[in-house]
């Protein structure tokens, strides 16, 4: 009986779909032998098919920060979420795309494709908490949980009257992109960024490469567009945007930031000046407002 190191490439390719849709079981193949680990080295775009149908895509990185820079390669995304699984203490991070597990096993791996424009899109319920409300409600329990204040995106034409929107708040979103109290219970939760997983699930299912969301209006107010799938992250980081670079703003952010570095027990610019250093598991994230903050000093 053969040996999987003494397989053709067309023996191993057919090894590799029948495990499509398991990234951690591909990722633990790579590493059975020198054999197999060359081979999926060479073929980055196993990879690709690996990540798409387990229900992740690669997130856009800033153009500003990595002008000359390739994007990470598929093969290190897909370590980076399967060693992020164990890490990680979030069940929704964790098991980032258990909700769309099955669906993904009927979907056959072609890439992405264009879609009717009638065709219905499923968003990822994690994408409701990328601008949740701050308020918070005592639960029956007596703890607390989030009050969520969704908006809904439509997928251009609109094939039916859109549903009730409305734009999202900024103060929502400006907190899921900064950090949380280190010895708070959610200190693991901010930003997003630090969670590949969740950060690298579709946002939709199927996944897409365009996103448009209107307001009550029918105006569009937020294009999402990768043309490998939009992303969480893609469509918090088009979120961002849409927080004004106020006053008001900005001592929202002032304030977070002092009160964090209090927690810390540090000053504010030591604070600023360590927090700035970390940017996410792409390199490239950059925390509200911070950089006004550190330049004020
Ligand atoms: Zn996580």
């Amino acid at each position: 009986m053969p040996s999987l190191s003494s397989l053709s490439d067309v023996a191993l390719h057919a090894v590799w779909a029948h495990l499509l849709g398991d990234l951690h079981a591909h990722v633990a193949v790579a590493q059975t032998c020198r054999r197999l680990r060359d081979f999926c080295n060479r073929h980055d775009d196993l990879w690709r098919a690996a990540c798409f149908t387990a229900g992740f895509g690669r997130p856009q990185r800033s153009p500003v920060a990595f002008a000359d820079e390739e994007p990470p390669s598929w093969k290190a995304l897909a370590c980076a979420i399967v060693k992020h699984a164990s890490d990680c203490e979030i069940g929704s991070c964790m098991r980032a795309n258990a909700c769309f597990a099955q669906q993904y096993k009927h979907l056959p791996y072609t890439g992405l494709r264009t879609l009717h424009p009638y065709q219905l899109v499923e968003f990822h319920p994690l994408y409701f908490y990328l601008h949740f409300s701050q308020s918070a409600h005592a639960s029956q329990g007596g703890g607390h949980r989030r009050s969520i204040s969704a908006h809904f995106p439509t997928l251009s034409p609109s094939p039916s009257p859109p549903p009730p929107v409305s734009i999202p708040d900024a103060v929502s979103i400006l907190l899921t992109h900064m950090p949380t109290f280190p010895e708070c219970r959610y200190a693991q939760y901010g930003p997003l960024c630090r969670h590949p997983n969740a950060s690298c699930a579709f946002a939709t299912f199927p996944p897409v490469d365009r996103l448009e969301f209107e307001n009550a209006d029918g105006d569009v107010f937020m294009i999402v567009e990768n043309t490998e799938g939009c992303t969480i992250l893609d469509v918090n980081r088009a979120l961002v945007q849409l927080i004004p670079a106020d006053q008001y703003h900005l001592e929202v952010a002032y304030e977070h930031y002092q009160e964090l570095a209090l927690t810390s027990g540090l000053s504010l610019t030591q604070y600023a000046s360590a927090v700035v250093r970390e940017k996410g598991f792409l390199g490239d994230h950059e925390y509200p407002f911070l950089k006004h903050i550190i330049n004020s000093f």
